[in-house]
């Protein structure tokens, strides 16, 4: 039994920092603040429950069900079943089933994997969760989208890399399993960055030298664009000043006690720059190696970056033992964010 995670994509001291942004409308202000409430409400429930409802939830599907359930706008999940979400008028629901089989087939096509648990496990999202909430999350079970707010945020589900970075943390909890603090927890949330960012390359054909490496960049709304933020981050430069929500690049600046958000700006820039220097598409070599290490029997739910590091570095040599390009690059990304010496 892997542990599980209440896994949000925006971090609550930015959604703080918005609360208490007096240049923003109330409405916006109060659409942050309820948000931070209700992700609290989510860990608290995730507690109390101890993990005990995964057991026995084994399924075997040649292909995973994708489920899609509507909110309207309450918080009791899952909500209503969605008949049929690939042809519903709703455009949110259309996306989200759409875009979840897209992941899973980037799952199955790229890394052989039949969802997130490898044995075709249904997938379920629900959508139009509470009223402008401000934040897309894997509760441990299903994927879970807000609206958004509108001004900061649009709807969460309009960012590909979002769809694929919460299924990822479902990928994670049933591979590495690791612990949502501290560097195993900066390490999960990069993991679904990683992998989030790779499935919308794959989706638009992108090389690592034309690809954004943007994460959130399709839901920043007008208010947001008008303070100049482009995407919540940027994988290739974790602290530029277009990112809402800005990162350490590399392991001098990591911040202790920081959240599982800031820390993983060092991982997810080991990756870009290793995805980089290979060339090519980042999921053919960088992306198996990174899928390696998190699926490897090595990987441990407490690993932290120096060991996570340590485990891609071999298995870019175990898998490309006759390209030592991979392993340079790898290595080399590592020193370049100082994990590795
Ligand atoms: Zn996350």
């Amino acid at each position: 039994m892997k542990s599980s995670c209440t896994c949000s994509l925006v971090p609550e001291h930015v959604l703080e920092k918005l609360s208490a942004d007096t240049s923003l409308p109330p409405r916006v202000r109060l659409a942050c603040t309820e948000t931070v409430k209700a992700d609290r409400g989510f860990r608290k429930v995730r507690t109390a429950q101890k993990d005990a409802t995964f057991a026995g939830t084994v399924t075997l599907a040649v292909t995973p069900t994708i489920l899609v359930y509507d909110e309207r706008h309450s918080q009791t999940l899952p909500g209503a079943p969605i008949p049929s979400p690939t042809v519903s008028d709703d455009a949110t629901a259309k996306r989200c089933a759409l875009e979840t089989a897209a992941v899973a087939s980037f799952y199955q096509a790229v890394f052989g994997r039949n969802s997130v648990d490898d044995h075709g496990a249904t997938l379920a999202s629900s959508i139009h969760y509470g009223n402008s909430y401000n934040n897309a999350m894997w509760n441990g079970h299903q994927m879970i989208y807000g609206d958004g707010d509108g001004q900061i945020f649009l709807d969460f589900t309009a960012s590909n890399d979002v769809i694929g970075h919460e299924l990822t943390h479902g990928v994670t909890q049933h591979t590495a399993g690791l612990i949502y603090s501290g560097e195993s927890g900066a390490l999960n949330e990069s993991i679904s960055d990683c992998f989030g960012s790779m499935f919308r390359q794959w989706q638009a054909n992108q090389t690592s030298a034309t690809a954004d490496w943007l994460i959130g960049a399709s839901i920043m709304g007008p208010a947001a664009v008008a303070k100049g933020y482009t995407c919540l981050r940027d994988m290739a430069s974790p602290g530029a000043t277009h990112c809402l929500s800005p990162q350490p690049g590399d392991y001098a600046h990591y911040v202790p006690g920081g959240d599982v958000h800031t820390n993983s700006g060092i991982p997810n820039r080991a990756f870009c720059l290793a995805a980089k220097a290979c060339g090519g598409n980042s999921w053919t070599k960088v992306g198996k190696v990174w899928y390696g290490a998190l699926t490897s029997p090595k990987a441990t739910p407490g690993m932290g970056f120096k060991k996570f590091a340590a485990l891609t570095v071999a298995i870019a040599k175990s898998l490309y033992p006759m390209d030592g390009t991979v392993q340079a690059a790898v290595v080399s990304a590592w020193n370049t964010t100082r994990v590795l010496p």
